[in-house]
């Protein structure tokens, strides 16, 4: 291109046809690829690199790989360096050393490489020869990277935005680094434990042509291999267009490892090629046989001429000339069989020339609508216990990922003293790299072992130091006070060192949703009256109550507070209001504490009634519509199979779910009660034991019932693992039927002993009906629905009908044999007798036809709640203490997803509308936004759109097209924008954009 940089700013009054040429400007201006790839051209990388095929014989597609986990045994760091071998024998540096050494000394050979966390590392630390060396390997697709997010997410317990997140990042280094070439065309989830719709329909939008993994429930796979469907078409999703989120999928033969008898790895066994017949091992004529044995058997389960084989596996390839040398051979001696006749070819390849050749055999394909959870590899071994496990750590992610998301919005609106300003250097990278790390398959998955899940912790952590300090430099920019401002990590155990000895302090509090808040604020405080005044000055309604024992307990010399203030914030659309706190002298008392449970707890939306005998919920009113459902509520465990029975037997563990009785063990059957009940604020405060404890509660605005639950630790001294349930039993006629969402966006239908594509055979009743619950679930009939909103990733089920039950904690005493060799029992410094967690549910009853306007907003809430931050004494005169960055709220179905700095002066947008089609009446309908009217202190003067994962042109992004096998519905025009400026987003749709900005006068 050549013009030149100035002429940008005069992009907007151009017309439409120089704006094309100066848009095209911009693509290259911004996907920035290093000089020496500028002139670069594709023409010998991607599809175009993959060796010929044999038409009329079986093409056997050898594909070398490593699967190198980010974090599970070891940490991170020690994987990649091979630190403590030990534990396990791995290191990924060595085997990037060993494979490009293996490469350059043979142009047939190939590799993949899939996570870009390790792989940026080991970029880093090479030579600018071997930069060179390795940038060659790429551009003739030697070397060719798949899937190519920073790692490979966990699909039960990740939210959709981190995972986006995490795949930008990682293929935001490939493309900086390798141009189109570094493009990976296939996702590769080889490892992970079941696959989420809702991972599929970002595959897809993020321009994959394919995508592969190994595992599925074992009844599924055997029903495939007998119908020929381990490759089919996933439609991912019930809103958007066909084919926008239809992605092709290929279940690999044997997970992701290499036939039996062929593991060339130091770490293996398998007898090498001897092919010197004068020797007396010389074993060609076996191999060569076993081979083609291998061969013709695995291409009976698939359908075209054209196989794959997985010729690695985990942190395999540290010495690779054992792997390349017999490779080599292989492929030479069973193709010279075909000067004898045989009809095998054997090649080097990669997964994208596999699905090339797929893609050539212009087959149709069965089309799939649901998802691939629950995942089980035998009849008593359901690995639905990690949609739970780590609680803790589930939910720090959740907290994290919130976090990052304002880091980032606040580094773009506090502009570049953000990063460098009054408080030091800070950065959001820590923090983003920390949250990539936290999504892979044994992070947040929680089944990786302990010192692992503290060093995932201790990143986050590390993360948020950084970000604390772009955060505070932002708020000193935006509001002209540079005081120093402290956060508070500890306030969900009601610890705030600043609140707990200040008699005067304000509370900034930011929210980073596109509208709106009202957010109740929870303070531990000591004296027993408050002044609260909003921004404006005027005094907010608060209330002080005295803290629970329950909260006490957990907290434990971490604060002294006596009393917690409590009052409603709000805060404008992407930014914060202040609010002043002072001391009252002579105010009234605290709230009092009543023993016993009331007969109901209200306010103006919601109603919920109470057992007096148990001291346990009994009904749930919602009074602006006027229905009733009957609703018990308690806490149960499941007695954990300890698998000592016999040898086969399974135990529970951090992978799977096996209780001993599908019955579970009541806690208490009542609870010891009291109550607060102020216009401000109802409270029930149950305790059903030492262990477990819970706080029912509205606040005077909420419309949702919010459930706060404290479970541990977890007792064991009888010998038994166990696994805590919180069970809502209700008069919902739900036959057999019920809801969970998908990464946190699309709901699924679930029924009981039922799965959509094939016969089930149930052997867990409560195990095998076990989801993942990563925000929301739910049960209904024509009249009622009963939405739960949750805090973190958990597990849940509905196994009476009415009932839906969530499972919040897990202490087991033995390993479930898939890897991790501990067993499940978390303890920690502050926990020594074994792991606290604290959370809460939000319910919401209403109409079915009703409850997406409710649960979408509240669950987006939950996600992204308010960052609060504090600074002693009164806010400092001059400063500005209410901000937006928009002009206005964006309407209630558009989510600002991602707003983060991208260049110097571009910025990384992404707009989600975040309703299914026909989930609601007033919300599923498209909506138009303005870019150029977004923001209140930046103007927006250039505008690109990208696909959903940021490494590729919208208008550049061709997919390879699959057609299933049932007939296809006339495809509908998309919607056209009304102008460059102005976008539309439909039902579920995330549009993402780079916005060239500059400050606004
Ligand atoms: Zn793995």
């Amino acid at each position: 291109m050549s013009h030149d940089r100035c002429l940008y700013s005069n992009m907007v009054a151009l017309s439409p046809v120089l704006v094309l040429t100066y848009l095209s400007y911009f693509h290259s201006a911004v996907l920035s690829f290093p000089l020496d790839q500028q002139s670069h051209d594709t023409s010998s990388c991607g599809y175009k690199s993959c060796h010929a095929t044999v038409p009329n014989m079986l093409n056997v597609h050898l594909v070398p790989h490593t699967h190198d986990d980010v974090g599970w045994l070891k940490t991170v760091d020690q994987y990649f360096y091979g630190g403590r071998n030990d534990i396990q024998h791995a290191g990924v540096q060595y085997i990037l050393d060993s494979v490009v050494g293996q490469l350059l000394q043979n142009p047939e050979r190939r590799f993949i490489y899939v996570e870009t966390a390790f792989f940026y590392r080991w970029w880093k630390n090479q030579p600018p020869s071997m930069q060179k060396a390795v940038r060659q390997l790429v551009d003739q697709g030697r070397l060719e990277f798949v899937n190519g997010g920073w790692c490979m997410s966990d699909e039960a317990t990740t939210h959709y935005s981190a995972v986006i997140d995490q795949m930008t990042l990682g293929l935001r280094f490939l493309n900086d680094t390798f141009g189109p070439c570094g493009r990976p065309r296939v996702a590769w989830h080889i490892d992970p434990f079941g696959h989420a719709r809702e991972h599929a329909s970002m595959f897809a939008q993020m321009g994959y042509d394919g995508f592969f993994f190994g595992r599925l429930d074992y009844q599924d796979r055997t029903n495939r291999i007998r119908t020929l469907e381990q490759e089919l078409l996933w439609r991912a999703s019930e809103s958007l267009e066909p084919p926008y989120a239809d992605l092709f999928t290929g279940i690999l033969p044997n997970g992701y490892n290499p036939p039996k008898g062929f593991c060339w790895d130091q770490s293996c066994d398998d007898a090498p090629i001897m092919d010197d017949p004068d020797l007396e091992d010389y074993n060609v004529d076996d191999v060569v046989q076993r081979f083609a044995a291998a061969a013709n058997s695995q291409a009976m389960a698939y359908k075209t001429k054209h196989i794959i084989m997985t010729m690695g596996s985990d942190f395999q390839y540290e010495n690779a000339n054992l792997w390349y040398k017999n490779l080599d051979k292989l492929i030479r001696y069973v193709n010279a069989r075909q000067a004898n006749g045989s009809q095998i070819n054997v090649l080097y390849s990669t997964p994208s020339c596999y699905l090339q050749e797929l893609h050539r055999s212009n087959l149709t394909w069965t089309l799939k609508t649901d998802d691939f959870f629950p995942y089980a590899d035998d009849a008593h071994n359901f690995w639905t216990g990690y949609f739970t496990s780590r609680p803790a750590l589930k939910r720090y992610e959740r907290v994290s990922n919130g976090r990052l998301q304002t880091c980032n919005q606040l580094e773009v609106l506090g502009g570049p003293s953000s990063r460098k300003g009054p408080f030091g250097a800070g950065d959001s990278e820590t923090l983003r790299e920390a949250m990539a790390v936290a999504q892979h398959h044994d992070a947040v998955s929680g089944t990786e072992k302990q010192h692992v899940a503290n060093d995932y912790a201790r990143r986050l952590a590390n993360g948020w130091q950084h970000c604390q300090v772009v955060v505070s430099n932002s708020l000193a920019a935006l509001s002209g006070s540079s005081a120093g401002r402290i956060y508070c990590d500890n306030l969900n155990v009601s610890a705030c060192p600043l609140t707990e000895a200040s008699k005067k302090f304000s509370v900034n509090v930011y929210n980073s949703l596109a509208r709106p808040v009202v957010w109740p604020v929870r303070l531990p405080v000591n004296a027993s009256a408050y002044t609260v005044l909003d921004a404006t000055g005027t005094p907010v309604d608060c209330q002080v109550v005295p803290m629970s024992k329950a909260t006490q307990q957990v907290r434990k010399d971490r604060g002294y507070a006596v009393n917690e203030l409590v009052f409603q914030a709000q805060a404008p659309p992407l930014g914060y209001s202040t609010y002043s706190v002072s001391v009252l002298q002579n105010g009234p008392p605290s709230a009092s504490v009543k023993s016993g449970p009331p007969a109901a707890i209200q306010n103006k939306f919601v109603r919920a009634t109470f057992d007096p005998a148990t001291g346990l919920l009994d009904s749930l009113t919602n009074l602006e519509t006027q229905q009733t459902i009957k609703l018990t509520q308690n806490f149960y465990w499941y007695n954990a199979s300890d698998g000592k029975s016999s040898i086969s037997d399974q135990a529970s563990g951090a992978y799977i779910f096996r209780p001993n009785s599908s019955s579970p063990f009541i806690i208490s059957c009542t609870a010891e009660t009291e109550s607060i009940q102020t216009p401000e604020l109802q409270e029930v405060r149950q305790q059903f034991g030492p262990w477990v404890s819970q706080v029912i509660r509205l606040h005077s605005n909420s419309k949702a019932l919010e459930m706060e639950w404290t479970v541990g630790p977890v007792p064991i001294a009888d010998g038994l693992g166990k696994e805590v349930i919180t069970r809502l039993d209700s008069s919902i006629a739900s036959s057999g039927v019920f809801y969970t969402d998908s990464n946190g966006r699309e709901v699924l239908r679930r029924k009981k002993d039922f799965r959509p594509t094939w016969d089930l055979r149930q052997t867990e009743p409560v195990a095998g009906n076990y989801y993942p619950i990563n925000s929301r679930a739910y049960i209904k009939d024509d009249k009622d629905q009963l939405t739960v909103v949750t805090d973190r990733s958990q597990g849940g089920s509905s196994i009476h009908d009415g009932s839906l039950e969530v499972m919040l904690h897990r202490r087991l005493l033995h390993d479930d044999w898939r890897g991790v060799g501990e067993p499940l029992n978390e303890m920690s410094g502050v926990f020594p007798l074994g792991l606290v967690v604290r959370g809460r549910l939000l319910l919401s009853l209403t109409p079915p036809a009703l409850a997406a306007d409710a649960h979408r907003p509240l669950a987006q809430e939950n996600v992204l709640q308010p960052l609060l931050s504090f600074t002693e004494g009164g806010p400092p005169p001059g400063s500005l203490l209410e901000f937006s960055g928009l002009q206005a709220a964006l309407p209630p179905a558009v989510h600002l997803l991602t707003l983060s700095q991208w260049g110097q002066d571009s910025l990384l947008i992404r707009l989600e509308h975040q309703f299914q089609t026909k989930e609601s009446k007033e919300h599923s309908v498209p909506f138009t936004v303005n870019l150029q009217k977004l923001f209140s202190t930046l103007k927006v003067v250039g505008v690109s759109e990208l696909n959903l994962s940021a490494n590729q042109w919208i208008d550049e992004m061709k997919r390879l097209d699959w057609r299933p096998k049932m007939a296809a519905k006339p495809l509908r025009k998309p919607l056209g924008d009304p102008s460059m400026w102005e976008v539309i987003l439909t039902p579920m749709q995330i549009r993402t954009f780079i916005l060239r900005v500059a400050p606004r006068r």
